[in-house]
């Protein structure tokens, strides 16, 4: 049985928790909260109370970046096979999201080993793969390029926002969205690298900081005359979502209000989209953000989606744990 079929088997929305390690200053004490095994999460929410959140997958403290990557490479690899494919990171600041996705130069995350896998995979096929890298920020609603460095003069905030164009046949296409020809990994990396210079930039002369956006990485397949794959042109996305803390525990104000309720309106506009999904509802709610109109046509429909969810050790942060499985089983 091939790899695929045993996807489709299992469903096309996976949903996996990773629970980060403590940081040196963080109390010892906490390491009760958590039971973990290969698919459960069993927290102690209260002295007498325990609550058991189920997972296709959970990656406990110390677990490594090599160990979740052979679980995520399958689904990354179906992108050659012409799925369209999200791969997000969701979790509240700190949770470990960038530490998957990125990764440090000495540990990579899924991104990097992702990309890397995909061209090794696609030079050992018979079918000839084109591909484009594509980088972008969504920041309170607005879409913005981030391998174009000409933004970088005007302000954050008078660039304006891209469109998005939905074609004939339903595929959405981000207007004007630069999306380069790479054929090395090496290739990526200098542009990842372009476009997080740029992030941080643009973040500075908001006031903002990168966890109030979402940063989104795009490759683009495209294949020559290869009937058996699904589609002609594909799209693999791999997603770090903005925070997901509650606004009152961070006490925030003024413009970090907005920007949170931005982030906090958009997470709960994807959850309902796969919940959605999962459930067969006739009616999928893609309009009620950027996000999920972004990725429209890359949710549901033939599309897998994996849901990385992360979150923090401490005791503190309880309440948060609490909301960010919530989140997590309602996607399941
Ligand atoms: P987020 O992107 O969700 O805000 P980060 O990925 O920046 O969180 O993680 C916060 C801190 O914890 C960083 O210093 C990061 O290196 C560290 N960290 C997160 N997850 C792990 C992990 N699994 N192993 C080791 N360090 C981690
Ligand atoms: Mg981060």
């Amino acid at each position: 049985q091939s790899l695929n079929n045993y996807l489709d088997l299992k469903g096309n929305i996976r949903v996996f928790c990773r629970v980060r390690p403590f940081h040196h200053e963080e109390s010892y004490q906490s390491r009760s909260l958590f039971t973990l095994d290969e698919s459960n999460v069993s927290l102690k929410v209260a002295e007498t109370k325990i609550k058991q959140y189920t997972f296709d997958k959970v990656f406990n403290q110390s677990s490594t970046q090599g160990d979740v990557f052979a679980e995520v490479e399958p689904v990354i690899k179906s992108a050659l096979d012409g799925y369209n494919v999200c791969i997000f990171a969701y979790g509240q600041t700190g949770s470990g999201k960038t530490y998957t996705m990125e990764g440090k130069p000495t540990d990579l995350g899924v991104i990097p080993r992702g990309i890397q896998a995909l061209f090794d995979r696609a030079s050992e096929s018979n079918i000839r793969f084109m591909f484009t890298f594509s980088m972008l920020e969504i920041y309170m609603g607005n879409l913005r390029d981030l391998l174009v460095p000409g933004s970088k003069t005007h302000g954050f905030k008078k660039v304006p926002s891209l469109s998005i164009k939905t074609d004939p046949d339903g595929g959405i296409e981000i207007e004007n969205l630069v999306a380069v020809s790479v054929k090395s990994f090496q290739e990526v990396k200098r542009l990842y690298e372009v476009g997080t210079r740029l992030r941080s930039t643009a973040s500075t002369m908001a006031n903002s900081t990168s966890s109030r956006s979402h940063c989104l990485i795009r490759i683009s397949l495209t294949s020559v005359n290869t009937p058996e794959r699904k589609r002609e042109r594909n799209k693999l996305w791999m997603i770090d979502l903005g925070g997901s803390e509650r606004l009152v525990k961070t006490k925030a104000t003024g413009k970090r209000l907005k920007e949170g309720k931005a982030i906090n309106l958009s997470l709960s506009a994807l959850g309902d989209v796969i919940d959605a999904l999962q459930t067969n509802k006739a009616h999928v709610p893609y309009r009620n953000s950027k996000l999920t109109q972004v990725l429209r046509d890359s949710l549901g429909c033939e599309s897998k989606t994996l849901m990385l969810v992360h979150i923090r050790p401490n005791e503190d942060d309880l309440c948060e744990t609490i909301c960010t499985l919530g989140f997590a089983t309602r996607v399941r």
